[in-house]
């Protein structure tokens, strides 16, 4: 059966079209899948019964279950562990801002990039999420929370490049005025650095934030903390950020895990420093958040500050990301290996 919840309006049309039904069902479908959230079609109660009924025989109506909330006590951060239908587990977690709420969803379940500081990557790369499972994430956090959602970053676990067309369909519906119909400029894509798919997401010419887990600043060093150095360069993957920003004029974020005495030194910062220049781009710099299977630890505060004010000194904007949600396994993919021991 055919997922409903990943159509387009303009593809449901033809699909009422074929159940010979009226097109403007079509709109009203669609409404309630996406901006009332609908759970089932049974709660589409303005549709005939017949419609419904012709619904459920021809279509797959995904739906997510929450199998564990936590809420830290430190700033509100909610991590959600979500069962899909086929019983793989995903991570979302809602963050809350004084400009609005975010949540941060995944786009695959599981990884094949292996980073070697993340959690996610450890078990591979189980299967990608379809277009509605990615939606149902952010429908589900906004039904639990009874908040309006405003920003949505795919930066949960997976690599969405890694999932390209389906990823491209999520943000049409995500942004659809019939839908949540959020801004594409309240939308961020973390990537690894698939060079290909960034100049073919550029292409696209949308107005999202794309965001690169860079990590290194010589092709050396990013090749101890991520395979997927051994494909692209760090020249490759400026050249593709290059591109990016001319045909969107969008700014780049770079994300920079800092992981003590791997790639926080002085000349670390400096050569990140000489590989920004002329950028427009914005650094992240994230203390790695510590996972149990690996040794790696975060840099001294100290450290942060100096690599911190080395690159502001170069001119380069730089924050360092405030650490949400520390006491609630932050770091990506724990919470669902943590589930995944205990099954
Ligand atoms: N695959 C995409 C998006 C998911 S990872 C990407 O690589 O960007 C989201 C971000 O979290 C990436 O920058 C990733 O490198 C980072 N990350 C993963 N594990 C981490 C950890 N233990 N500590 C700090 N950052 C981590």
């Amino acid at each position: 059966m055919q997922d409903i919840k990943s159509f387009t309006l303009e593809e449901l049309k033809l699909e009422m079209e074929a159940l010979g039904e009226k097109s403007f069902r079509a709109k009203q479908l669609y409404q309630w899948m996406h901006q009332k959230l609908a759970r089932s079609f049974d709660e589409m109660t303005n549709l005939p019964l017949s419609l419904r009924e012709k619904c459920v025989q021809s279509y797959e109506y995904t739906s997510i279950r929450e199998v564990k909330m936590q809420e830290s006590a430190i700033d509100g951060t909610r991590k959600y562990l979500f069962e899909l239908k086929d019983g793989s587990l995903v991570e979302s977690v809602w963050m809350k801002y004084k400009h609005g709420n975010s949540v941060c969803i995944s786009s695959q379940v599981g990884c094949r990039m292996g980073c070697v500081f993340c959690a996610s990557t450890i078990g591979g790369l189980e299967r990608s999420l379809t277009p509605s499972e990615m939606l149902d994430q952010i429908y589900k956090v906004t039904l639990l929370t009874g908040e309006r959602v405003s920003n949505v970053v795919v930066m949960g676990t997976g690599e969405p490049l890694d999932n390209y067309d389906n990823l491209l369909r999520f943000i049409q519906l995500l942004t659809d005025e019939n839908g949540l119909h959020i801004s594409q400029r309240n939308i961020t894509v973390s990537t690894c650095g698939l060079v290909p798919q960034m100049f073919q997401l550029a292409d696209e010419k949308l107005q999202i934030t794309l965001a690169l887990s860079l990590h290194a600043s010589s092709d050396e060093k990013r090749k101890e903390l991520m395979p997927i150095a051994n494909k692209y360069s760090i020249a490759e993957l400026i050249e593709a950020c290059r591109y990016y920003f001319e045909k969107t004029g969008r700014r780049i974020t770079f994300e920079y895990s800092l992981v003590g005495g791997v790639n926080d030194k002085p000349e670390d910062a400096e050569r990140l420093a000489a590989l920004m220049k002329g950028l427009n781009c914005h650094v992240n710099l994230i203390p790695v958040n510590p996972i149990k299977e690996r040794d790696f630890v975060q840099s001294k505060g100290a450290e942060i500050a100096s690599f911190k004010n080395k690159l502001e000194k170069n001119g380069i904007n730089v924050t360092i990301r405030r650490e949400m949600g520390r006491d609630i396994d932050g770091a990506c993919g724990q919470l669902r290996r943590r589930q995944k021991a205990l099954q």
